[in-house]
């Protein structure tokens, strides 16, 4: 007798492949299976998650024939020297990138949290192999040349450490002070995340100036007007900032709570990031949905003070979109 599964096998395709075709380029699909929810031992690796998790060391594993370093030590026995067997090693928490990390902004649920976040290979001291890691930076929102090939990182512990990859992370070494580069088992909260460097604004000319007061007023209409809007102020429900934002020709602050958006020419005593935009209309362009707010973060034009408030910036774009969308309908 057939046994009966939990999926109905109709709901089952066939393991195998097939080809789409999307705006003339062929594209290969499969079929995989996804399984969810599973216990899994981390098996000869367990000495190495342990040792970041309690120990806050970092090991590799060394060949007792050729002395070759790998880290992480994935192998117990050396393919180089016909198997010989390796021994674990500790090394050094500080080591070099070996190529330029590529940068995530745009994460899937599973890592939204993290994002934005460089994710690059490090060979530490000590170390004959790379490994992969997370990369941030303490100076600000992390773009593209903080962090390329060649740059001194040091690795950094999480708080909260549970044995995983995602327990450790690292910041370039140049944004350290020499003490807590030395410091093994650093951790999140012992780094300054809180004074980023801020970049400087030219003085602006009296044109610049005129052209500052006519785009704030635009900007001021657009704001009310999103603030009016059902499907704009969606976007922001449940979501509380006070942002300053300073421009060449003079500073403002937005503040948004729970579905509310109002713009006030007014210093906030303690926002909760700083925006950069030396260009007024680069910002007044993004919240009238000419061209994203994120992108002008990415490109440098636009600076925040918190690597993780990419999220409230993510937002903003959400409004402008949302409030050019439901004046179409
Ligand atoms: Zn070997």
């Amino acid at each position: 007798m057939k046994k009966k599964k939990v999926i109905d096998e109709i709901y089952i395709p066939d393991v195998g492949s097939q080809v789409e075709t999307i705006d003339g380029k062929e594209y290969l699909i499969t079929n995989d299976a996804m399984y969810t929810f599973f216990r899994r031992t981390k098996g000869e690796f367990s000495a190495f998650f342990l040792a970041l998790k309690n120990e806050k060391r970092l090991l590799g594993c060394k060949c007792t024939k050729c002395g070759i370093v790998r880290v992480p030590p994935f192998l117990t026995h050396c393919p180089d020297c016909n198997f010989a067997p390796t021994e674990m090693i500790e090394v050094e928490q500080v080591g070099i990138m070996n190529s330029t990390p590529p940068i995530t902004y745009f994460a899937t649920s599973l890592f939204q949290h993290m994002a934005p976040y460089g994710r690059g290979r490090v060979i530490f001291k000590g170390a004959d192999t790379a490994m992969s890691i997370n990369l941030y930076t303490t100076t600000g929102i992390l773009v593209p040349g903080i962090i390329t090939k060649g740059t001194e990182v040091k690795l950094i512990f999480r708080d909260e450490r549970i044995g995983e990859m995602t327990d450790v992370f690292c910041v370039p070494t140049a944004e350290l002070t020499q003490e807590k580069i030395t410091k093994n088992g650093l951790q999140e909260s012992e780094i300054d995340w809180e004074t980023p460097q801020e970049p400087l604004l030219p003085i602006a000319s009296e044109e610049e100036s005129n052209q500052y007061r006519k785009a704030l007023d635009e900007m001021k209409d657009l704001i009310e007007d999103m603030n009016r809007n059902e499907s704009a102020r969606k976007a922001i429900a449940g979501w509380k900032r006070d942002i300053q934002i300073k421009t060449r020709g003079g500073q403002f602050a937005i503040r948004i709570d729970d579905g509310d958006i109002t713009l006030t020419e007014s210093v906030v005593s303690s926002p909760d990031f700083i925006m950069v935009c030396d260009d007024i209309h680069t910002l007044l362009d993004g919240l009238a949905y000419r061209g994203a707010i994120t992108d002008s973060v990415i490109n440098k034009k636009i600076w925040i003070s918190k690597n993780m408030e990419f999220n409230t910036i993510f937002k903003l774009d959400r409004m402008a979109r949302f409030l050019v969308r439901s004046k179409k309908v």
